[in-house]
């Protein structure tokens, strides 16, 4: 079982060197696992969720880095709680119960 919050869709990002808005990016949104774990006590269902995150597809056409340091520069990026938060929010709205176990 995997609930998906949102599709893939493409964006641009910013360039984490210059700033403008020139990279073509894939956005990966995050997803809940089910993992079933039985024991004496019985069955149980955990969610694992998997970290939403960017697919760069190009490097900077203003400042000329290339698509590896782009992806370098964003996944150094310090991993953003708020965010993650919101996520288990509107997975809640959506009606969703459960322990949510976040591997990263
Ligand atoms: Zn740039």
């Amino acid at each position: 079982m995997t609930y998906e919050l949102r599709k893939p869709e493409q964006t641009v990002l910013e360039c984490p060197f210059c700033g403008q808005k020139t990279i073509n990016a894939t956005f990966i949104p995050s997803m809940l696992q089910a993992a079933t774990s039985r024991s004496a006590a019985g069955s149980k269902t955990k969610f694992y969720q998997t970290k939403e995150k960017y697919e760069i597809q190009s490097g900077c056409s203003n400042c000329g880095k290339s698509q590896k340091e782009v992806e370098r520069a964003l996944k150094e990026g310090k991993p953003d709680v708020d965010k993650e938060k919101k996520i288990l929010k509107r997975l809640q709205e959506q009606g969703f119960s459960g322990e949510i176990t976040t591997k990263f």
